[in-house]
């Protein structure tokens, strides 16, 4: 059978979202190491424009960290790493970018 839940390594986590919050994953992956937790990271992606790191076992400290760059992360551009905000685009759909990065993407969005 296979297995249902996929485990991220460090490396492949933060090749999972932007350059920007690479540091944000690797502060997760440090306090899960600095524990010495055995929990599974089986998910990293952006949502809504934040951060959301999934385990695949609750742990409260760890989960504490997780929500605290998750709230950071709503102010880091995934791209570059500068100060962001998230906007709106359409109904249901965000984007978190800083400034510089926000005009790539919509310059990309609506050529043509
Ligand atoms: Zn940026």
């Amino acid at each position: 059978m296979k297995p249902i839940t996929e485990y991220y390594s460090e490396e492949q986590a933060v090749t999972m979202v932007g350059k920007g919050w690479e540091p944000l994953v690797r502060r997760v992956y440090n306090a899960k190491a600095g524990m010495g937790l055995i929990v599974g990271i089986i998910g990293v992606k952006e949502r809504y424009g934040v951060l959301r790191i999934y385990t695949d076992f609750y742990d409260k400290n760890l989960e504490d960290v997780i929500i605290e760059v998750g709230y950071e992360s709503e102010t880091i551009c995934p791209q570059c790493g500068n100060p962001s905000t998230i906007m709106e685009l359409s109904s249901g759909m965000y984007v978190n970018a800083c400034p510089e990065c926000k005009k790539h993407i919509l310059e990309e969005m609506f050529k043509d």
